[in-house]
């Protein structure tokens, strides 16, 4: 089990078993819950991922312009694909681990030193790269877009199903003889992992089969899963000063009522604007003409401005700052 880089993971429900090897040892070996490594994966900030990745890039340009590239040019690219991805690690431990693992996937195969493999070697590592940046758009829109609709049916009818082609893929398995869950001993079936998007999209299947909603919270504006069938407004993520949306919101929601705030409104409306240019632009595909705000960006924005609504609210930032954040 130890002779490839990268997650094995054991489901059932919402727990899941996973076991992380890396240069042949295992690295971890700890219990999940399926729904919050998939929302969790969501939070991290990857604006600055994307800003090196664009520099990356920039660096597989063929040196004279035409077709011409060297060795030592791909070298230079695949360490700083691994130094990116182990700066990722740091925070971000599984995200950094499956890019390991498939940037060294990607680099153990034979080069004939040709310029059309160097080119091919290169581009397949941006690619790599580049998953986590596409891949965590698409599962936000559709996990964003679950508090649409009232039943899971009606949103996998009408939002998932119909872009089915994305979640049919391979998800190799393995049979080994013990359970991930209980180390006893047993035929179980375990799920094997070395790149991004796949592992994120299993996650995404096995949560979806839970059927259990998703909702933004209006207070920090992340996706949260309510935790029982009760009518919860707020996430439990700690805001501020050990307090979480729950305890916050209800205060901040009162003034917010009692203020009829032009202001507020025009933060809602920003909101959904940028989102809207989200959409554009990740769907434009590289389509020049379109306004450039990417996912990454975006979600960098919304953190900034859900934190300035509060402090407007509790009269630590001024409506001038505000608005002028908001318009920007
Ligand atoms: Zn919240």
């Amino acid at each position: 089990m130890i002779d490839k880089n990268g997650i094995y993971l054991s489901v059932d429900g919402d727990n899941a078993v996973r076991v992380i090897i890396e240069n042949n040892i295992k690295i971890q070996t700890n219990r999940i819950k399926v729904s919050e490594e998939l929302i969790g994966e969501l939070e991290y900030d990857l604006s600055n991922y994307e800003v090196v990745l664009e520099h990356i890039i920039e660096e597989t340009e063929p040196l004279d312009g035409i077709g011409e590239y060297s060795e030592e040019q791909f070298n230079s690219v695949s360490n700083m694909a691994l130094e990116l991805a182990d700066g990722v690690r740091e925070n971000d431990l599984t995200t950094g681990v499956l890019l390991r693992a498939a940037i060294y996937k990607l680099l153990d195969i034979d080069d004939d030193g040709t310029a059309m493999c160097l080119m091919t070697a290169m581009s397949n590592i941006v690619d790599a790269l580049r998953e986590p940046l596409d891949t965590r758009y698409i599962l936000y829109k559709y996990l964003k877009s679950r508090g649409e609709f009232e039943t899971h049916d009606k949103w996998l009818k009408t939002n998932v199903l119909p872009e089915g082609y994305f979640f049919r893929r391979d998800y190799p398995c393995e049979i080994i003889n013990y359970d991930l869950f209980t180390n006893e001993p047993k035929l179980s079936q375990v799920f094997f992992f070395d790149n991004y998007t796949d592992y994120f999209v299993f996650l995404f299947l096995k949560f979806a089969e839970q059927q259990r909603r998703v909702l933004e919270c209006p207070c920090c504006g992340k996706l949260f899963v309510p935790k029982s069938n009760r009518a919860e407004m707020y996430c439990d993520r700690v805001l501020v000063d050990g307090k979480t949306c729950k305890q916050i919101a209800p205060k901040l929601a009162r003034k917010l009522k009692q203020r009829n705030d032009p202001l507020l409104e025009e933060y809602e409306k920003a909101k959904n604007r940028n989102y809207k240019r989200v959409e554009r632009y990740e769907n434009a595909d590289g389509n020049s003409g379109v306004m450039r705000l990417t996912f990454n960006e975006y979600k960098a924005w919304l953190d900034k401005a859900s934190e300035m609504k509060r402090l407007y609210l509790q009269g630590k930032v001024t409506a001038k700052e505000f608005g002028e954040f908001i318009r920007a």
